[in-house]
């Protein structure tokens, strides 16, 4: 397989302008700081492999200072003091302000993770934006309750009034991966901001510069300082400050399990609250009615999208064996249409994955299935951090490629007989975050759904979010949700109000 890199070069001002800077520094209470230590890691671009820009490689003395502005923050006028009203228009300006920049914002969430320009101009910057604008609405609509009490002791001539206020937890570290830079930020920063918290924003050190840029738009459209501070720099040394660190109150994470993992560890010093939304090996159940000419496209977009590096990929596909062969042929198809190539190329409908270590990652989860006796129909290579669209049969349920999350553009497939093998298949996993189900027969598809231990059923599509989708994962995919109104209540506590009057 050979790639030819084209059209890799920015051509927006503001990306030329932002990349030109001799270094991107952390945002701390409304300022731009180097590190600590005058550190830098680069940024680089993962299909040429070119160095885009220096950032400031934090440190834990970082984190602690970006803790202490947000906490100053936290009890600060200008925030506790906002109104409602103001901070939901707050929230609404920096959506609009992400829409007017999405041009620039796309551009350089291609070049620093590799994504195809389609995926980021259509697809995320405008969902990140929509984020913003979906949680303005709650900002304004955060109620207690009023409680009608059965307390019987109280003394003569004096009754109970009681009630509930919900307040927001305080500051949170939001940490994130780089599989969907900018919108990962957004879905824990609109919320949290709706909520009333102050934000440590750790985007992952392999994709930070749309973080950087977002905080400049933030700024401008009016976020009072320290609200919102970004630390960039390293998981086991800035991540994990945060994670343990005793002025944070809530960790909101978005990554792997094992790292979800070892935050839950971190976090125990001060129990902060957590939100953890985490790895998956989604499966896809097709059954033999299935709309053919909906499930081929719609598996494939479902795993070859982003190239694979989404954690609700549909990795693993349960098909009745009446239209197993067809699906794989179907499969293969679409697999081969794809073109690999530079994000920026227009031509390009499958960028690199975010580094060679990722792409060596998913090329050994195919090599050792083969050796194990998978079957490859369909790509299997890599070319440098580029990985070609694959699918695999003659999978064994124990082997790892079917255990683990692969995060690259690799779907195994497997026939079915009976539904209840199909359902112990998708069921047979750690993971529990996503599931799609195929099949013309809606009874079939409620009463299959009920049966999938998965934070979300798509029935006849894959992949489909929104912000008034709650999100979240069952068993190791995850605690808590986003999105949706359970989305909010993760940065909010009650507290309960009795007196005697
Ligand atoms: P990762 O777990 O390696 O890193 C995620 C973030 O955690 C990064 O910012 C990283 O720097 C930080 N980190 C690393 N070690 C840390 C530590 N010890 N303490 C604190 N922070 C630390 O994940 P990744 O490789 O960036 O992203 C891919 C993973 O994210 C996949 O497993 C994918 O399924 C998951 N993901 C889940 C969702 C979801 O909504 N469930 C969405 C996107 C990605």
């Amino acid at each position: 397989m050979t790639i030819a890199i084209r059209n890799s070069d920015p051509r927006h001002e503001g990306v030329k302008a932002f990349l030109a800077r001799p270094r991107l520094q952390h945002l701390i209470g409304g300022r731009w700081y180097d590190a600590s230590d005058g550190a830098t890691m680069p940024a680089t671009d993962p299909a040429s492999g070119r160095l885009l820009a220096k950032l400031a490689q934090g440190t834990a003395e970082d984190a602690d200072r970006a803790v202490a502005a947000a906490r100053c923050a936290f009890e600060s006028d200008a925030w506790r003091g906002m109104t409602p009203s103001a901070r939901g228009k707050l929230l609404w300006r920096i959506g609009e302000a992400i829409d007017r920049q999405a041009d620039e914002l796309a551009e350089l969430e291609t070049l620093d993770q590799g994504k195809s320009l389609k995926t980021a101009r259509f697809g995320e910057i405008p969902a990140a934006a929509e984020q913003f604008r979906y949680f303005a609405g709650f900002a304004t609509k955060i109620l207690g309750t009023t409680i009608p009490t059965s307390i019987s002791h109280q003394p003569v001539g004096k009754k109970i009034f009681a009630y509930t206020t919900r307040e927001p937890i305080g500051v949170v570290a939001a940490i994130t991966p780089w599989n969907s830079p900018l919108l990962m930020a957004a879905m824990k920063l609109a919320p949290a901001l709706a909520a009333g918290c102050t934000v440590v924003l750790k985007p992952a050190e392999e994709t930070s510069l749309t973080a950087l840029r977002l905080g400049e738009l933030m700024i401008e459209a009016g976020l009072p300082a320290g609200v919102v501070n970004i630390v960039t720099g390293p998981g086991e040394t800035v991540g994990a400050a945060l994670a343990a660190h005793p002025g944070v109150d809530k960790v909101a994470f978005t990554g792997s399990t094992e790292v979800g993992k070892l935050i839950v560890t971190a976090a125990s010093g001060n129990l902060k609250k957590l939100t953890l939304e985490l790895g998956g090996k989604s499966p896809a159940i097709v059954m033999p009615d299935a709309d053919m000419g909906l499930a081929i496209p719609g598996i494939a977009r479902g795993i070859f999208a982003n190239a694979g590096q989404v954690c609700v990929a549909g990795s693993r596909v349960y098909a009745h064996r009446s239209i197993c062969e067809k699906l794989i042929e179907g499969l293969a198809r679409e697999a081969a249409k794809l073109r690999l190539g530079h994000g920026l190329d227009p031509l390009t409908d499958l960028g690199p994955l975010v580094n060679a270590v990722q792409a060596e990652r998913v090329a050994a989860y195919v090599a050792e299935g083969e050796q194990a006796g998978a079957d490859i129909v369909v790509g299997g290579k890599r070319t440098g951090t580029f990985f070609e669209p694959t699918v695999v049969t003659s999978v064994r349920p124990q082997m790892r490629m079917m255990r683990e999350e692969i995060f690259g553009p690799v779907v195994a497939v497997t026939p079915f007989d009976e539904l209840d093998e199909a359902v112990a298949f998708a069921n047979d996993s750690p993971y529990g975050l996503a599931a799609s189900l195929w099949t013309r027969d809606l009874s079939t598809a409620h009463r299959l759904s009920a049966r999938i231990r998965s934070g979300t059923v798509w029935i006849n599509c894959h992949s489909y979010f929104s912000p008034e989708l709650p999100k979240g994962g069952h068993k190791q995919s995850g605690w808590g949700y986003e999105n949706g109104a359970p989305g909010l209540e993760n940065y909010l506590e009650t507290k309960t109000v009795c007196a005697l009057v």
